[in-house]
């Protein structure tokens, strides 16, 4: 039977992407090593590092007055490091509309005075705030958002004009296109829309690079990083190689805008059904809805587990919305294929003529 894998991370990849790791992974072109065996400061993985550094800042369109960092410590550690690098007057502003950037926020408050400006916490994290019409604070060091909430499904399609913007862009980077030089920092855990967990993509303007306080760990500074092109200490190598072959993937597809049409198609077919259908319900606002991740519910929560049982059957596993969400939650990245997408939605339409 065909697996279909909609876990919202780690999270499938292209079958080309695994082909081509799997023919290299014994002998890489011939050095007789697999890339995990070889040196980080050898000839062999600097090429690979390298050409992933600049396929990734052709892929985002990354100006040249940003560095591109490779770190490790998942998008998690990210939440630390934005605080510990940024603050200067020591105040920053969260807009909070979701699981990880409630957790930024929450982490960022034992740096300084953060607060939050923007929430949809009232109305379960079904929107995006209007960030126009924000209060953001004029001596804030820095505004933090979360361009796709994973849990519960919403996206930002504007973005807060402020001097400097903080982004976790974990679960849509590289899958939605978004103009790198409206930002400040964006930060991504790999294990979503880019490769296997380990990597962590931090891309900084380079003049906010530096400002870190001395008590700042080294392994956090990212000027520390920057200098020594992200191998100040053993980088995650076969992560970042995987990563490699994934931008060279997304290369050929046409790169990010025509990523960005696939997962909007995709995600249509899927939203266009939930909203047509007699069980199921998507209650994000309709003009915040992700790409990325479709959360829905059936009409009770004893549906929602038949649904999650019957489905891990067919070959459709991890459906399972997050722990504080519940419900049933696709995620279809890059590494989806419509195929997928179609196989969820006739088993949806199966079990809705069984089941209402
Ligand atoms: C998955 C995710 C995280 C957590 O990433 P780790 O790499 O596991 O620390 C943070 N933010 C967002 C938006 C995510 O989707």
């Amino acid at each position: 039977m065909k697996i279909y894998n909609f876990s919202a991370g780690p999270s499938m990849l292209p079958v080309e992407v695994k082909l081509e790791a799997q023919r290299d992974f014994m002998d890489y072109k011939g050095s007789g090593m697999s890339v995990v065996e070889m040196s980080h400061r050898g000839k062999w993985y600097e090429e690979i590092h390298f050409e992933a550094m600049s396929l990734l800042r052709e892929l985002m369109n990354i100006p040249e007055d940003y560095y591109v960092l490779f770190v490790q410590g998942g998008a998690s550690t990210q939440f630390e490091a934005v605080p510990l690098n940024l603050l200067v007057n020591g105040k920053a502003d969260y807009i909070v509309t979701g699981n990880f950037s409630s957790k930024a926020f929450k982490e960022s408050q034992k740096f300084g005075d953060t607060v939050c400006v923007a929430s949809s916490k009232e109305d379960n994290f079904t929107y995006i705030p209007d960030v126009k019409s924000i209060a953001y604070r004029p001596d804030a060091d820095y505004v933090h958002i979360t361009t796709n909430n994973t849990v519960y499904g919403s996206q930002y399609n504007e973005l807060p004009e402020v001097p400097v913007l903080a982004a976790d862009m974990s679960s849509n980077i590289l899958g939605k296109y978004y103009d790198v030089s409206k930002f400040g920092v964006i930060y991504a855990g790999a294990q979503k829309n880019i490769g296997p967990a380990g990597l962590t993509v931090v891309i900084v303007k380079k003049d906010l690079a530096g400002r870190a306080k001395p008590y700042c760990p080294t392994m956090l500074n990212w000027k520390v990083i920057a200098e020594s092109d992200s191998l100040y200490n053993t980088p995650p190598t076969f992560s970042i190689y995987m990563a490699m072959l994934m931008f060279r993937y997304l290369k050929k597809f046409g790169g990010v805008k025509e990523m960005e049409k696939f997962n909007t198609y995709k995600s249509d077919l899927l939203y266009n059904f939930i909203d047509n259908s007699t069980i199921y319900a998507n209650k994000v606002r309709k003009d915040c809805r992700s790409i990325m991740n479709v959360p829905f519910i059936t009409t009770s929560p004893e549906l929602d587990a038949k649904f999650i049982k019957e489905a891990q059957s067919a070959g459709l596993v991890s459906l399972k919305g997050h722990k504080t969400a519940g419900g049933m939650r696709a995620s279809i990245y890059n590494g989806m294929p419509v195929e997928g997408v179609q196989t969820l939605i006739d088993f949806m339409k199966k079990f809705e003529m069984e089941n209402k």
